[in-house]
């Protein structure tokens, strides 16, 4: 046993001498990989600019994580995106990054701390960065934190995100007083929350209010005290309760009345009505979410009928003049990376004119987050968040599936065109 214990110690003894070593060569190795020395220049045929302008033959000049300047003849040219149409990177107000599908193939929900459960998590953000969307709202999960963290240390791929991290379930009277909801808001804060979510009522089929006006006004002012904005899960008659209690953003809304809408756009509320993905996707993959929690059989055929009742609001929503319609996709297992098929619903079924879409994904979206002075739209001093699209999204909607090329905070990790990433069989689109 001797000798292998002193070879163990000569190991230690080397390796530790080896170590003292490297601190001498780190300001170096920090110096060469810290992006902010690199200008790079993207040449564009088409850039829509996020809030609503089209400019053509142009470049983009990027340093470090932002742009400094639009700039026709800056060279050399990095990126040669012509032929493309450029834009900033997406915004998804409303998924839920870490709910992915388990080991055996149904739906686990988005608490799960298995290897298996992080891994899926690590892997909906890279497919959902691959899929043009560059900043997220995850609302929410505790397991949100840690990749939230990760993602923005560098140290994973994947979009910016934003968490609620446990949102607020009204159960009427049980929820608490006023004082309790001020409470849990202010404990959501210090669990690391970007926001807070609150359940307000539940779906169309269970419409009726579960927080009374007193506990929203309670939960959206304590929140606005904070710091932080609320969004409101809300149908029928808690749409307009939300919007009196002054909370900042409602999810879904279906069955609101077109008062309720008018009410919305007077106060500056938002709305994030869905067209189509997440009932879509419960009927694709109707066999890994039967039977799971939620999801008795006769939830598919109901999900099925109350799909031109979306359609049927959101055509409501985009007719209602003033109204400051976000884009969420309330992706979730199965359909994170395909968040973009939402703008082809909105688009398709739900009459949204197509700039309109984009802005809502762009300059709208950021607004909303209280992040215009940062993201959402291809304008100097913003974060350098840039995707290119194989096609004309406002001639063709469905180009949306087709993200060639995706920059993030002045980092390309997705560059199609010049196959700098191989496209991954299994990342859509
Ligand atoms: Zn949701």
């Amino acid at each position: 046993m001797r000798p292998v214990i002193i070879l163990c110690l000569v190991v230690i003894v080397v390796v530790c001498s080896r170590v003292q070593r490297v601190p001498s060569q780190t300001p170096a190795q920090t110096k060469r990989i810290v992006p902010e020395q690199k200008r790079v220049v993207i040449a564009a045929g088409t850039v829509l600019d996020g809030k609503g302008h089209v400019m053509r033959n142009t470049r983009i000049v990027i340093e470090g994580s932002k742009i400094v300047a639009i700039d026709p003849k800056a060279t050399p040219v990095d990126y040669d995106l012509r032929g493309l149409t450029v834009m900033p990177g997406w915004i998804d107000a409303h998924v839920h990054i870490t709910w992915s599908f388990g080991k055996d193939g149904k739906n686990a929900g988005s608490g799960g701390t298995t290897q298996e459960a992080a891994y899926s998590a690590a892997s909906n953000a890279w497919v959902t960065l691959m899929g043009g969307f560059t900043t997220v709202q995850s609302v929410g999960s505790p397991n949100d934190v840690p990749l939230r963290d990760a993602i923005a240390k560098g140290a994973l791929p994947g979009p910016r995100i934003l968490t609620a991290v446990e949102p607020l379930v009204g159960r009427g009277e049980q929820t608490g007083t006023p004082d309790d909801i001020r409470a849990y808001v202010r404990k959501q804060k210090e669990a690391g929350a970007d926001l807070i979510k609150i359940f307000a009522a539940f779906s169309i089929r269970r419409s009726d209010m579960v927080l009374s006006q007193e506990q929203l006004n309670a939960a959206c002012d304590e929140a606005k005290k904070q710091g932080l904005r609320t969004l409101v899960h809300a149908y029928k008659d808690a749409v307009r309760a939300a919007t009196l209690a002054g909370c900042t953003e409602i999810e879904h809304g279906t069955l609101a009345t077109d008062d309720d809408l008018k009410l919305m756009a007077e106060k500056g509320t938002y709305l994030d009505p869905q067209a189509g993905l997440v009932m879509e996707n419960y009927l694709l993959n109707k066999e890994k979410f039967l039977g799971t929690p939620g999801f008795p059989e006769e939830a598919f055929s109901m999900t099925a009928k109350i799909i031109p009742m979306y359609h049927e609001f959101m055509k409501h929503a985009v007719k209602t003049p003033g109204l400051k319609i976000v884009f969420g996709s309330d992706a979730l297992a199965g359909a994170h990376g395909r968040n973009a098929e939402e703008f082809i619903d909105r688009v398709r079924d739900g009459g949204m004119d197509p700039m309109m879409a984009m802005i809502s994904a762009n300059s709208l979206g950021a607004e909303a987050m209280g992040m215009a002075d940062k993201i959402g739209s291809i304008t100097p001093g913003l974060q350098a968040d840039i995707i290119a699209l194989d096609g004309d999204p406002l001639k063709d909607i469905t180009a949306v599936r087709r993200v060639v090329f995706v920059m993030k905070g002045g980092v390309v990790y997705k560059n199609t065109a010049r196959r700098a990433i191989a496209v991954y069989g299994s990342v859509a689109p």
